[in-house]
């Protein structure tokens, strides 16, 4: 048996949005910016695209900029900002959870462009607190960059609070949505958002395609340099096929997100539960209320979450181990740890992330194989065997 949960990494692309791109590799192949008939055609397509794309998020086609995915979203975002500040203000506030794409970006910020970065502290299920975000505003702060929903345990952010708070104070605010696109509903002008990263992989479209909305009149330096594409502000031959594709993908989901929540929200209490009252010495990391429906992320005392990942593996399930960008470091996740989480705990992590696809049938073989695994590693560990019999050792 087959099992994908590892949704959160990356999803299968819908047939439907596979049918609509193949068009745009062959016959109607013309670059959307040529002034001829080819040209035309395409850019008719991207038109459409960008269209959909922005009715169903509130925005404005004029406010919605292809990219190469979230990892470029996030760096236009925040170095864009900072550059077209152009010196005046120089702090951004960010959370401890966020992705790489914008973690390494402010370390970058921090280094080469001597910006100061506030990582907002979250509490125990993974929430910051808007709260901390007020006294953290400062007269430089340029940018807020919280996270919509995070892609490790799935904690929801109170980004309504946030948009609301920055907009009185007239400060940017961007979030990465990557992992909200398909079950939250996003209204970019009612909850005050200035930029949205998001990316079409994570919502069964194709790889490689993402969208940075930028409200119109937020002054934003470009990143890529070079051809007029994008009204001038993101340079490189427009990919026809990936927007279509992303587009369809997109309506999809919006289309099928309260029907596709219901059923992979039931599916992931019934497994929570399941496995803390079928596995002991087990913790679900982040909380029960704001989380993404098809997010679950445990620690099992004793034992390696690598371990477990390759156990599930040779049973043919798919699952992550801290996020799959820092899997094959030794370095605990910082998510997790943000938590305040053990160290220990937090190596033991495994993420599953369901999907539209996932089965009840898929949850109960992962069940069976995840109790069996957890025994046989338990049964070969020496932590286990020297604490057992003594309870929890955290
Ligand atoms: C996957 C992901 C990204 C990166 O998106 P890519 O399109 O793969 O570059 C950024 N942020 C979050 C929260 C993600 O889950």
């Amino acid at each position: 048996m087959k099992v994908y949960l590892d949704n959160s990494a990356t999803t299968a692309l819908d047939e439907h949005a596979l049918a609509a791109m193949m068009p745009y590799f062959t016959e109607k192949f013309g670059n959307p910016s040529s002034l001829h008939a080819y040209g035309r055609e395409a850019s008719a397509a991207v038109d459409a695209a960008r269209d959909k794309i922005a009715s169903l998020i509130g925005a404005r086609a004029n406010e919605i900029y292809f990219t190469s995915g979230g990892s470029e979203s996030d760096n236009w975002a925040l170095k864009g900002a900072v550059r077209a500040a152009r010196g005046t203000r120089k702090h951004i506030i960010t959370t401890a959870i966020e992705h790489p794409a914008i973690m390494e970006t402010c370390e970058y910020l921090e280094k080469n462009e001597d910006v100061n970065v506030t990582y907002l502290p979250v509490d125990k299920d993974g929430r910051v607190s808007v709260e901390d975000l007020k006294s953290a505003v400062t007269d430089d702060t340029v940018l807020v960059s919280v996270m919509f929903a995070n892609n490790e345990m799935g904690a929801i952010q109170p980004i309504a609070e946030i948009g609301a708070f920055c907009k009185e104070e007239g400060i940017l605010f961007h979030t990465d949505a990557v992992q909200a696109m398909d079950s939250q509903k996003i209204d970019v002008n009612a909850l005050n958002i200035d930029m949205l990263s998001m990316s079409a992989h994570k919502f069964h479209g194709p790889k490689g395609i993402g969208v940075l909305y930028i409200r119109s009149g937020v002054r934003l330096a470009r990143l890529i340099a070079g051809g007029h594409q994008e009204r001038h502000m993101r340079a490189g031959t427009t990919d026809t096929p990936l927007i279509v594709g992303m587009a369809d993908a997109l309506e999809t989901a919006c289309r099928d997100r309260e029907k596709n929540n219901a059923r992979i929200s039931a599916l992931r209490d019934a497994f929570i539960k399941r496995v803390t009252e079928g596995i002991p010495y087990v913790h679900l990391n982040g909380g029960t209320e704001h989380r993404l429906p098809n997010n679950v992320n445990f620690s099992f005392e004793f034992i390696e979450g690598e371990s477990i990942l390759i156990n599930l593996d040779l049973a043919g399930i798919a699952v992550s181990s801290g996020s799959a960008c820092s899997s094959g470091s030794l370095e605990p996740s910082h998510v997790i740890l943000a938590l305040g989480v053990p160290e220990e705990l937090a190596h033991s992590s495994i993420r599953f992330s369901l999907g539209r696809d996932t089965t009840e049938e898929d949850m109960e073989y992962t069940y069976k194989v995840l109790k069996e695994s957890v025994e046989k590693l338990r049964a070969i560990s020496p932590l286990f065997n020297m604490e057992k019999g003594t309870g929890s050792y955290v």
